[in-house]
């Protein structure tokens, strides 16, 4: 029998039980009121946060990657056909499929127990089949509830996997993030990880932290490594530098957006060299992103074991 019960939210703070009062989720134990926003509740722990639970309410709400996509585009003309063209030839297959993606480890999981609970940290519009909990600190189409990395409103031993996508460069205490995925894991959960390595700046200030593929070997240290490897070539990392340099050269915002896409164009070829480029080993050391699929084990690996993880030249 397919089992769809819903993972029920708990507070942030302290993971006390919710109460539904009118408009608001009241935490049983220390009171706290988190506020339902277009049936979303707002479930953030303001004191590990960068983000305000009155920013969701007053209609100040962070875009985020939501806003990135083509489906938020409001502009119309010429400047949406560039929006187009940039949104395009930005997300493009240029370079070679990862090896082992988000959706294989849903697929992983799912195969083992169709019933399995997924939680989609940092979701933005992504959509899978099953019983998916997407959160995000954006109003997004799918999204159950704003939540931070940082305090996860969820039990402990709630999932069977947690998914993190390009959300570990953007939270400030990474290793606090993972912590939080641990323990929200059943015992023989699984995550998956997909975070930067050799990428300029994006989304502004929401970034903070950039990982080796060891440094990221070492940030799920309370997991048995499943799978590993590289989401995004050397090739995408010198694109990506590229066109971000270019964009970024002037002040000057029509310039800049000419530059932008010239930047795009005139990188595309790079990206079609991953094909070449992440055959060797060597492509470790200067990819764009890395991937990290694995099981939670109880205690650390020491980091002198870590060493033994390491992929490159
Ligand atoms: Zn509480």
């Amino acid at each position: 029998m397919h089992d769809s019960r819903a993972v029920p939210f708990v507070c942030p703070i302290d993971h006390g039980v919710l109460e539904a009062h009118g408009d608001w989720l009241v935490c049983v134990q220390c009171a706290q009121r988190y506020p339902v926003v277009g049936g979303k509740p707002v479930l953030l722990n303001e004191a590990n946060s960068v983000f305000r639970i009155a920013d969701y309410t007053g209609g100040n709400a962070y875009g985020g990657a939501s806003a990135y996509g083509t489906a938020g585009d409001g502009s119309r003309g010429l400047k949406r056909l560039y929006h187009r063209i940039v949104y395009t030839l930005s997300e493009s297959g240029a370079g070679p499929a990862a090896p082992f993606s988000a959706s294989d480890a849903v697929a992983a999981v799912q195969a083992a127990d169709p019933d399995a609970q997924i939680l989609i940290i940092g979701a933005g519009e992504t959509s899978y089949a099953g019983n998916i909990t997407y959160t995000d600190v954006a109003f997004g189409k799918n999204v159950r509830c704003i939540a931070d990395a940082h305090d996860l409103p969820f039990a402990d031993g709630s999932f069977d996997l947690v998914v993190a996508c390009a959300v570990l460069e953007h939270v400030a205490d990474p290793a606090r993030c993972v912590a939080e995925m641990w323990r929200v894991l059943k015992s023989d959960g699984r995550a998956y990880a997909e975070t930067p390595f050799l990428q300029p700046v994006h989304m502004r200030e929401y970034d903070f932290t950039r990982f080796t593929f060891l440094g990221h070997r070492r940030l799920f240290r309370f997991f048995d490594q499943i799978e590993a490897g590289i989401s995004s070539g050397p090739g995408m990392s010198i694109a990506f530098v590229l066109r971000t340099t270019l964009a970024n050269s002037t002040e000057h915002r029509a310039l800049g957006a000419v530059l932008h896409l010239a930047g795009l164009v005139l990188s595309y070829p790079l990206r079609l060299l991953d094909h070449i480029f992440t055959r060797s080993n060597g492509a470790y050391d200067s990819a764009s992103a890395h991937y990290f699929f694995g099981q939670k084990r109880e205690t650390a690996i020491p980091d002198r074991d870590i060493l033994q993880f390491y992929r490159g030249a």
